[in-house]
């Protein structure tokens, strides 16, 4: 077997065995590379189920995290989907394998400008990407289907809670410190949301206004 199709048996191994069974994630997983995400020092690393460092000090998630929230949302072939923390482009790409159509949106200009080159680069012409504030959804393009914070907040804010289509879902990690966070999957229905409590994580925090650059 050469390197490639080992290091790639072994990614998929690690997704499953971290409780990964949704076969569209798997095969989305597999399709694209997180090589492609990772520049500079950590590129070697890129196939470890571990977060790494990114630009303007932000950081790709491990994985397995981008695989099981991917996995919570029960992404359809029909979704608009809003993914808020653009970060490397690498959990929007990955649900652009999955959704009709997905628009993610960064507070830092240069993360959303590398991001497109990648997604350009690779073809993925169902992301279009934005710099703003995520903390107030995307109200141009709402109502959304699903949608994906990968910041973490004190609560899941109230403008996307408003931005969910009834019947829609939303994953988002939430917390009061940057090291105890629970992953909440919240789902609307006609007359509120349910809330349910997925996991720990830690993500970097959902930061008002825009970035420095
Ligand atoms: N999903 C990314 C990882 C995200 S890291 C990936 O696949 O690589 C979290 C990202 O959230 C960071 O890039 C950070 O800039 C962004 N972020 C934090 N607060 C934000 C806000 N209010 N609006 C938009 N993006 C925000």
């Amino acid at each position: 077997m050469t390197d490639t199709a080992e290091r790639k048996m072994r990614f998929l191994y690690a997704l499953r065995s971290r409780g990964v069974t949704d076969i569209r994630v798997l095969t989305a997983m597999e399709r694209i590379d997180r090589g492609t995400f990772v520049k500079g020092l950590f590129a070697d690393r890129a196939y470890e189920d571990m977060p790494l460092p990114i630009s303007c000090g932000q950081t790709i998630s491990q994985p397995s995290v981008v695989a099981l929230m991917t996995q919570a949302l029960s992404v359809t072939p029909r979704d608009k989907v809003l993914e808020i923390g653009t970060g490397s482009g690498y959990q929007a790409a990955i649900l652009s394998q999955l959704a009709r159509r997905v628009y993610t949106v960064d507070r830092h200009r240069r993360l959303v400008r590398e991001a497109q080159e990648v997604f350009r680069a690779l073809n993925l012409t169902n992301i279009t990407a934005f710099a703003a504030d995520g903390s107030f959804g995307l109200a141009d393009q709402a109502p959304f289907d699903r949608i994906i914070v990968t910041a973490a907040a004190e609560d899941a804010p109230g403008p996307l809670l408003a931005q969910l289509k009834i019947g829609g879902i939303m994953v988002v990690p939430v917390g009061q410190s940057d090291t105890v966070q629970s992953l909440i999957k919240v789902t609307r229905h006609e007359t509120g949301f349910d809330y349910e409590e997925l996991r720990p994580v830690r993500f970097v925090p959902l930061v008002e206004g825009l970035g420095p650059e």
